[in-house]
């Protein structure tokens, strides 16, 4: 009955020449999956666009689909700038559009017309606060929320549209001491034993003290997340290159939660945070760090600090000059290795903080990470984050290395096999596998055979290879050395992935003391200046275990936000 009144209503609106807009929809691929757009077209005027289905990273795909499509429906064009940061998000909206033009009947060249800049006037503008943090990821969020509840007046400039950072496309896993949890999965474990791991899995150059402050205070800050509404998994496991089983799974996918937690108890303070606005330089008053200049696409910034600067801008995993003009270890670190990292890792703050004084340490110590998706450099279709469900083999079908071993032995091995590459397999029902599969990354068969040949692996090779590695399991010995051998793999489905070696951490940076108070090079205390998070240096040494560096940010992040408050 509906319908037929709705197209009844039809009918006598083009009778009476009123014109009809016709909705269409197109499904493209977007950045984690499909994204739906929905396109209302009436006579040939684009009158609506909206995204109606996705599953974008949330915050940073906040920005393009607010915009875009808002900009297409002004500009009456598909020829609109990404969103920085988005590109892929952005250009899964613009693409869609076109289906939708298209399906309509009409050229889409019509609608790529070069849309006009619109000059913008820049006026200066100066604001006072107690404490300026650069940066909002992990450790600028942490510490902006201890800074607040201390009583400052904090703004947080941010040069993305979005916070989060490397902290939101990390892997999202968090190690601590937790008897809680460990008792569960049979682990025992000590602050001591983390430290120790930290320290002599970072081959022991880090600076003992940080290392110390960082693991003895790691499960505190993993609670205080808790007490945030931070959800973690029960199961505890051993995040790629942790060394030890302690690594706590956010049940929100990558550093989703984090991020949320976060910006949730900033909400209703009164930290101020200025989105795509970057820092450029550090402002000292007679030796003392005093505010910061930043610049956002219309205002030039003088930010005033009374009691501190924290520099919380992360590392410079995206800096494809400054990783080869620091690099010492890798063969090469050029375009040719993909990165994990946000865009914005060009290691400003690092910049900035040596402008004034600030001494550097560990520079060359730049962490790759073996799970690398060779087409993009993130994790995107990992079939397994946990080392403990996951194996390597070679184009070969052979594995090659303990799959529990350092991170930086995994990638120097991963980078001897034919071209780089190698295959992650796991075994029995996975949603991580299964959604491999949906973005067409993974590989899936019910048998060792069949996905053998699915990934062009000798069948005979790769039987042998999980028999193998099976029979180990069941002896309680790995013919390679592997700790960990809690998990057969025997258990269809069976599901495959291809990785490549990705720069994923720099783990030099700004030298700090415990305090996250910024040093210059005799070792003196800049005062007012503090870093926190992946722009410091000094804490993980030459190889960062896995899941240390979220409790790096908060730890050191809220030190330092608590000191800046507090003008120590
Ligand atoms: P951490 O884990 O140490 O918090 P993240 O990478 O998560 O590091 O966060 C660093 C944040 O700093 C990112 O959101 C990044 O966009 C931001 N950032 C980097 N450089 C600048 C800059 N010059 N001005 C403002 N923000 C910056």
């Amino acid at each position: 009955m509906k319908k037929i009144l709705a197209l009844v209503l039809a009918l006598c609106m083009m009778l009476c020449g009123v014109a009809v807009a016709e909705t269409y929809t197109a499904t493209v691929e977007g950045h984690n999956g499909n994204v739906t757009v929905e396109v209302a077209i009436e006579d040939g005027k684009i009158t609506a666009v909206n995204v109606t289905e996705h599953s974008e990273t949330t915050g940073i795909s906040d920005k393009p689909i607010a915009t875009i499509p808002a900009a297409i429906v002004e500009n009456q064009s598909v020829a609109i700038d990404a969103v920085a940061g988005a590109s892929v998000t952005s250009g899964a909206i613009l693409s869609a559009v076109k289906d939708c033009i298209a399906q309509a009947g009409l050229n889409v060249a019509d609608y790529e017309v070069a849309v006009e800049e619109k000059a913008v006037e820049v006026t200066d503008e100066t604001l006072t606060a107690d404490v300026v943090i650069i940066g909002a990821g992990g450790a600028g969020l942490a510490a902006a929320i201890e800074a607040d509840k201390a009583g400052a007046k904090v703004i947080i400039v941010e040069k993305m549209a979005a916070a989060g950072g490397n902290t939101l496309l990390s892997g999202g896993y968090y190690n601590a001491v937790d008897p809680t949890r460990q008792q569960l999965s049979g682990v025992e474990d000590s602050v001591e034993q983390h430290i120790q791991q930290t320290y002599e899995g970072g081959d022991k150059v880090a600076n003992l003290e940080l290392v110390t402050k960082l693991c003895s205070e790691a499960t505190e800050n993993m609670l205080w997340l808790e007490s945030l509404g931070m959800k973690f998994n029960m199961g505890i496991t051993t995040a790629t290159g942790a060394i030890w089983p302690r690594s706590h799974k956010a049940v929100e996918p990558n550093g989703e939660g984090y991020i949320h937690v976060l910006l949730d108890a900033l909400e209703g303070t009164d930290v101020e945070i200025l989105y795509e606005t970057k820092a450029t330089e550090i402002l000292m008053n007679e030796g003392r760090a005093c505010g910061i200049k930043a610049e956002s696409a219309n205002v030039n910034y003088t930010l005033e600090a009374t009691k501190g600067v924290i520099i919380a801008s992360g590392g410079f995993g995206s800096n494809i000059e400054m990783r080869q003009a620091y690099n010492t270890i890798w063969p090469t670190l050029d375009e040719s290795v993909r990165s994990s990292n946000t865009i914005a890792a060009t290691g400003d703050g690092i910049v900035m903080a040596q402008a004034v004084g600030a001494n550097l340490v560990g520079m060359e110590y730049i962490q790759l990470h073996p799970l690398g998706n060779p087409e993009t450099g993130n994790f995107l279709g990992a079939v397994s984050g946990d080392v403990e469900t996951y194996l390597q083999v070679n184009l070969e079908g052979k594995r090659y290395i303990a799959e529990d071993s350092r991170r930086d032995e995994l990638c120097k091995a991963a980078l001897q096999q034919t071209d780089g590459l190698m295959w992650q397999l796991t075994s029995g029902e996975s949603l991580a596998g299964e959604y491999s599969v949906m973005l067409g990354y993974g590989y899936k068969a019910d048998s060792v055979e069949e996905l053998a040949a699915q990934i062009n692996i000798d069948p005979a090779v790769l039987v042998e290879t999980l028999n193998t590695y099976n029979a180990g399991v069941d002896a309680g010995k790995d013919e390679l050395g592997r700790g960990i051998l809690t998990y057969k793999f025997d258990t269809a489905p069976y599901y495959a992935t291809l990785r490549c070696v990705t720069v994923h951490h720099t783990m030099g940076g700004i030298e700090i003391n415990t305090e996250a108070q910024v040093l210059d090079a005799e070792g003196n205390v800049i005062p007012a200046l503090y870093a926190a998070g992946e722009v410091t240096g000094g804490i993980h040494g030459g190889n960062r275990l896995g899941g240390n560096a979220l409790a790096d940010a908060i730890v050191f992040g809220r030190t330092a936000g608590q000191n800046a408050a507090n003008a120590k």
